[in-house]
C-alpha cells in the first residue's frame, strides 16, 4: 500500500516551493520507512529547481541531507529497526554490480548510475522526491546510522556537505603536514574547515571577504585570507597541497591553481551553472592537478558520520520552519547563512 504524506514542492522551473502531497511506495522487503525530523538545503537544490544544471524533473521535492528516526522496515531488512536514528543523503539507489559499486563508491556506478534521491527515476521507474518532507521510503543499503553523539539537526546536513567534503580531504590525503585551503565558507565550506582541521592538516580559509574570519579561526582554521585583496595572490602563491573549492559560481580557476606547490591539487566540488575556460599552462608549470569529486560511498558516508561525532561535530545551523523555505533559498543566493539552513521536518 502507498502512503501519503506532505511536502514541500516547486511545481515548475524557478518556481516557490510549496506544501503539496505525494505518495510514497509502500515499504518492500528491503525498505524502511522513516520519519524524518531534520533536513538540509544544499545549494544543489536550488542549482536543481532553477535547471541551472540542465532539465529536472517537475513536480520537485528537493533534499538530500535527511536525518529522521525509522518508523517501520520491511521483512527482509536486517540493518535496522523501528527507532534507529538514520541518516540519508544524495543516492537512494545504484547497480550494485558494477565495480564501483562494489568498492564503495556507489556515486560512480557505471551500471546506469546513483538514482538520486530526488530529480531521478527510481527502479520502479517512478520519480523519486526528496526529504522535504515528513516521512521518506529508502532501501536500507542506501541509509546510515547517525551516532548517538550527534543530535538530528545537526547531523542533517553532514549526509551532503560533510560527505562531499570529507570524501575528497581523505582521498587527496589532507592530515598532519599538510597545507589545505578551502575555498568558499559556506554550508560545504564551513565542514571542510572541521574536518581537515580534525584530520590534523594545516588550513587556510579563502573567502571573499573577512566578514566571516572570526568564525572560521573558531571552526579550526590556522589562517583566513580575503580573495577579494590581490595580495592574498601574491603572498599565498606556491603554498598549498591541495585547494579544495567549494563556489558555487564560475571562478578564475588559473589564480588558484596558483597556490598550489608543485604537485599539488586543486579538487572542486562546487558545480557551477557555466563550464570554464583554462590557460593550460596553469597546470602543466609545476605538474599541478585539477581535480573533482562527488558526495562519497554509503560506507564512506558512515566513516564520515563516525568521524564527526569522535571529533565532537556537526554542522553549523540555522533551523527554520517549513513556511521559511523561499525566504531561505533567497538568503542562501545572497550568502546570507551561517552556516547551513536546516528545515524542522514537523513543520512540513
Ligand atoms: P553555499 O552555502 O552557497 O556556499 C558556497 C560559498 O561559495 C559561499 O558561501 C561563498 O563563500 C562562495 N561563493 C559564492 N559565490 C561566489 C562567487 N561569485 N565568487 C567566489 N565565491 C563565491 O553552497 P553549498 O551548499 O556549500 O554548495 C556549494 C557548491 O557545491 C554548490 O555549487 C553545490 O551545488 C555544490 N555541491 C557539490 C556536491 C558534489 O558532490 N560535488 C555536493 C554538494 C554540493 P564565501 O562567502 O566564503 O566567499
Ligand atoms: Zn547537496
Ligand atoms: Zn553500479
Amino acid at each position: 500500500m502507498t502512503t501519503t504524506t506532505t511536502a514541500y514542492a516547486a511545481l515548475a522551473p524557478k518556481s516557490r516551493l510549496e506544501r503539496t502531497t505525494i505518495e510514497r511506495r509502500a515499504v518492500g522487503e528491503f525498505d524502511i520507512q522513516i520519519a524524518v525530523k531534520y533536513v538540509g538545503i544544499c545549494h544543489s537544490d536550488i542549482h536543481q529547481v532553477d535547471e541551472g544544471w540542465g532539465k529536472s524533473i517537475f513536480p520537485m521535492v528537493p533534499g538530500h541531507e535527511i536525518a529522521g528516526i525509522v518508523s517501520e522496515v520491511g521483512p527482509g531488512v536486517t540493518k535496522f529497526r523501528a527507532g534507529d536514528r538514520v541518516g540519508v543523503g544524495c543516492m537512494v539507489d545504484s547497480c550494485r554490480t558494477c565495480e564501483n559499486c562494489k568498492a564503495g563508491n556507489e556515486q560512480y556506478c557505471t551500471g546506469g548510475g546513483m538514482v538520486g534521491t530526488y530529480n531521478a527515476i527510481g527502479k520502479d521507474g517512478r520519480p523519486t522526491y526528496g526529504g522535504y518532507s515528513r516521512a521518506i521510503v529508502v532501501d536500507e543499503n542506501y541509509v546510515v546510522r547517525i551516532p548517538d553523539a550527534l543530535s538530528l539537526d545537526i547531523a542533517a546536513p553532514l549526509l551532503c556537505a560533510g560527505i562531499t567534503t570529507y570524501s575528497p580531504l581523505r582521498h587527496f590525503g589532507a592530515g598532519p603536514g599538510v597545507k589545505v585551503a578551502v575555498l568558499g565558507m559556506g554550508g560545504l565550506g564551513h565542514l571542510a574547515v572541521k574536518i581537515a582541521h580534525s584530520l590534523g592538516a594545516e588550513v587556510t580559509v579563502l573567502s571573499q571577504s573577512l566578514r566571516k574570519q572570526d568564525d572560521g579561526l573558531k571552526l579550526g582554521a590556522d589562517h583566513y585570507r580575503a580573495t577579494s585583496d590581490p595580495r592574498t595572490f601574491e603572498d599565498l602563491k606556491d603554498t598549498f597541497d591541495l585547494v579544495l573549492s567549494t563556489v558555487s559560481a564560475p571562478l578564475d580557476f588559473a589564480a588558484y591553481l596558483s597556490l598550489l606547490k608543485t604537485d599539488g591539487t586543486l579538487v572542486n566540488v562546487g558545480i557551477p551553472e557555466e563550464p570554464i575556460s583554462l590557460n593550460l599552462f596553469s597546470v602543466i608549470i609545476g605538474r599541478k592537478s585539477l581535480a573533482g569529486s562527488a558526495i562519497g560511498g554509503i560506507a564512506e558516508t558512515q566513516e564520515m558520520l563516525d568521524f564527526c561525532a569522535q571529533h565532537g561535530f556537526g554542522a553549523e545551523i540555522e533551523l527554520i520552519r517549513a513556511e521559511q523555505i523561499n525566504e531561505a533559498y533567497e538568503r542562501l543566493v545572497e550568502g546570507d547563512v551561517r552556516y547551513r539552513f536546516v528545515i524542522d521536518a514537523d513543520t512540513i
